[in-house]
């Protein structure tokens, strides 16, 4: 909101990615404050691919002249090629953001490229792959820091909360330690073992694979929504969220897939052979999703799993 604040007047015009292809509710959902109080337009992903398919951006971008374009997802497996953005948005006119919520702890350690210096601002939660506090931070060049501190206070924030903005220098000291870069790149090491496995299983992933920390699965193939996915897989303590995959027909209440994620389980220190049998749970509740008998089995197996990598072994 304060980057948004700080860069455009209400009404401009702003490119960023549909919600339903991986973007964010913040990059123009029409029941967001974002798409409520600029002009979004969308751009796509490319329906065979499924990547961004930048000279189509570019050309959406020439023809519309965007005060500003955004990138960077919640939903998107591959890595943002930032220096291609930066080209569109100098071609069209444009400012760039690189909003980076997912992938800052990627970016931090290494395993993704840098969003500097191709972006004018970037914008970060700092819970996801960095790991710390539920909070945010804004990174920009010099000449957006005075317009962006006065759009969050007076702008929009009251006093500051002393307790997150220490745990956040915490969380960012611990992402420059070689420690924290090695988590990151064992990250996308799992999730391709686990893309990999699920691969193997006949599941057919979205793009067909990764490059981060997440995985997208599309589940048309196997006849069934992401909502029943995530509720059978509930069953077996196994916690995925059903997610839109691009151009799905189901609305994004039901769904036709599911999205999953490496950080947490790389944290408690697993990988590739448990990536490989997390796949396989995941694949055998998927295939038959009413099987009740499995699910407890799997669970059994999740717990058995679990067991062997204690969240806090320090407290005993
Ligand atoms: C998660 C996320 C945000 C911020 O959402 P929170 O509700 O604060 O977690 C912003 N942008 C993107 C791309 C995200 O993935």
């Amino acid at each position: 909101m304060a980057a948004y604040f700080a860069m455009l007047k209400p009404g401009d015009k702003v490119m960023g990615l549909n919600l339903s292809h991986g973007g964010h509710l913040t990059h123009g959902s029409s029941v967001n404050f974002s798409g409520k109080t600029y002009h979004f337009i969308a751009y796509n992903v490319d329906a065979k691919t499924h990547r961004l398919n930048f000279d189509e951006i570019e050309k959406m971008a020439k023809e519309e002249k965007p005060a500003l374009i955004v990138c960077g997802y919640t939903a998107y497996p591959r890595q943002v090629d930032f220096k291609r953005f930066r080209e569109i948005a100098d071609a069209s006119g444009a400012k760039l953001m690189v909003d980076m919520a997912h992938i800052a702890g990627l970016i931090a350690g290494g395993a993704h490229p840098q969003p500097f210096p191709h972006a004018d601002i970037v914008t970060s939660t700092t819970h996801k792959t960095l790991r710390g506090p539920r909070g945010a931070v804004i990174l920009c060049k010099t000449e957006y820091a005075v317009p962006i501190d006065k759009a969050v206070f007076p702008g929009m924030q009251g006093g500051p909360l002393d307790h997150a903005i220490s745990a956040k220098a915490v969380c960012f000291k611990e992402a420059m330690t070689p420690e924290f870069s090695a988590y990151a790149h064992k990250i996308v090491e799992n999730a391709r073992a686990l893309g990999d496995s699920l691969s193997a299983e006949g599941l057919t992933l979205v793009s067909g694979g990764t490059d981060t920390h997440l995985l997208l699965v599309d589940l048309t193939g196997l006849k069934i929504t992401g909502k029943e996915a995530q509720l059978a897989l509930d069953e077996a303590n196994i916690t995925v969220n059903k997610n839109t995959i691009p151009y799905d027909t189901q609305s994004p209440f039901i769904t036709s897939g599911i999205r999953l994620g490496t950080p947490a389980l790389t944290t408690r220190g697993m990988g590739k052979s448990e990536m490989k049998e997390i796949g396989s749970m995941i694949a055998r509740i998927c295939r038959a999703p009413a099987d009740k008998e499995l699910q407890q089995k799997i669970k059994a197996e999740v717990l058995a799993m679990t067991n062997k990598f204690p969240l806090y072994p320090e407290l005993g």
